[in-house]
């Protein structure tokens, strides 16, 4: 079985340009569903029948064949034989194709076809009901948004760019209905998978989709690669809420600012290294981070009882600071397989004076063990920590283990990859300065 990822949105979200893109980078098949429904929509259209009515539409599917063909890497949609992919893509077979998709039948006829490709091949299917209904255990889901005005200015260009004589007032009109049937029928609307992570694209340039959509694909496909679990949901959930109670009084004491949010991971299994400021750090980075995390924590703070078992409840190990400490690696290693996040500051100890220090080789060796990506995160605050003193927490772009070169895990190319991870940490700092 293949990696599947699937993204959902409404009409024009720029779903398919994305895909096409990625599945050309990654080496996946793309499958665009829209194309089934809009040779269905052709089909019927072709006969007179109304596109709305399932007592027309439905008899007539028996006589319907349709199949996917890839033809230098790109996809045709075969009706009965004929190539009918350049034919489908008119205005008005977009609206049978929308008038049909809101028929069962037709809905239930197109489910196994476009299941049978998913499990063979390592994919990225586009449409609408594609992370809810089709491929509800997809890998990685994504639900593609973008304003209505936007979607419609894109689909002027591209269609006007084929040639086409259209008018953007009916491309608006047209999206508006669209979406309207879309998410008002009552078999698979258009509706958000839970765990689908939300992407507006009204203002991001279409690299900057990629390199989000394709991050993401990286890493669950490590994830699936290495054989890394999930988190049993009372764990989370325990996480959760200690996590919620310990910021409170940080929030009360500190002015705290984040930035960058958009650059936070949005699964575990990951690292998160920053700079070390303060003793609450930890909790700083853990206040915007949802996946739960396991720590790395200098071992004299085990030698206090109580602080011992707080920091042991969530998931804190001590590691020794002035050797390479083999058995605390040997944990970082196994929480992260175990779907943990590990939180780690890899200069070892704080620095009083904001200046940033150079990495101690865990960090590296642990990213390039797990094949994971290190997330940088930035913490400053200017003069002394005092009462309402304002803190900037700033997360960055992650870098990807392939980034880091470690190819033979030897000394120096860690002592490389760690200055290539503070670099980008002093990054996130300096804008302070
Ligand atoms: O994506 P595209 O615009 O080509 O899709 C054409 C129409 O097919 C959409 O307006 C939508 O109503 C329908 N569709 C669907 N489910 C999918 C893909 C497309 O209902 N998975």
């Amino acid at each position: 079985m293949g990696l599947n990822c699937a993204i959902d949105g409404p009409s024009g979200a720029g779903k398919s340009t994305i895909a096409k893109t990625l599945a050309k980078k990654l080496g996946f098949v793309y499958v665009d569903t829209g194309a089934l429904y809009r040779s269905i929509g052709l089909y019927v259209s072709r006969l007179g029948c109304d596109t709305k009515s399932a007592d027309e539409v439905t008899p007539l599917l028996k006589d319907i064949k349709v199949e996917l063909r890839y033809v230098d890497g790109a996809q045709r949609v075969i009706l009965n034989g004929e190539d009918v992919s350049d034919l489908i893509r008119t205005p008005e077979i977009s609206m049978a194709a929308s008038n049909v998709s809101a028929i069962p039948a037709v809905r239930d006829f197109l489910l196994d076809l476009q299941r049978d490709i998913a499990a063979k091949n390592d994919i990225i299917m586009d449409g609408r009901d594609i992370g809810t209904v089709i491929l509800p255990n997809a890998e990685v889901k994504i639900f593609m948004t973008a304003s209505a005005e936007e979607r419609a200015r894109r689909r002027f260009e591209e269609l006007k760019a084929k040639g086409q004589d259209v008018d953007y007032g009916e491309i608006l009109k047209d999206i508006n209905q669209r979406d309207y049937n879309d998410s008002h029928r009552e078999t698979a609307p258009l509706l958000k998978a839970v765990d689908a992570v939300e992407l507006d694209t009204t203002s991001m340039s279409i690299d900057e989709v990629v390199e989000k959509i394709e991050n993401l694909i990286v890493s669950a496909k490590a994830e699936e690669d290495r054989g890394f679990k999930t988190i049993p949901a009372f764990r989370r959930w325990f996480y959760a809420i200690v996590r919620f109670i310990a910021a409170i009084p940080f929030y009360i004491a500190f002015n705290i600012r984040y930035e960058g949010l958009e650059n936070r991971p949005e699964h575990g299994s990951v690292i998160l290294a920053g700079n070390h400021r303060t003793w609450f750090d930890p909790i700083l980075i853990a206040i915007k981070v949802k996946y739960i995390s396991s720590y790395m924590a200098k071992s004299e703070l085990f030698d206090n009882f109580l602080l011992k078992y707080v920091i042991m409840a969530v998931h804190g190990f001590p590691t020794r600071r002035n050797s390479a400490d083999v058995s605390a690696l040997g944990l970082a290693e196994k929480y992260i397989r175990n779907g943990y996040n590990l939180t780690i500051f890899p200069e070892g100890t704080r620095s009083k004076d904001g200046k940033i220090g150079r990495a101690k080789s865990g960090v590296a060796y642990i990213a390039s063990t797990c094949g994971v990506p290190v997330y940088p995160v930035g913490i400053s605050y200017k003069g002394h920590l005092c009462f309402r003193r304002k803190i900037t927490v700033r997360f960055g772009k992650p870098i990807m283990p392939e980034d880091l070169n470690i190819a033979s895990v030897t000394k120096t190319e860690l002592r490389g990859a760690g200055e290539r991870i503070m670099e980008r940490i002093a990054k996130l700092v300096e804008q302070d300065a």
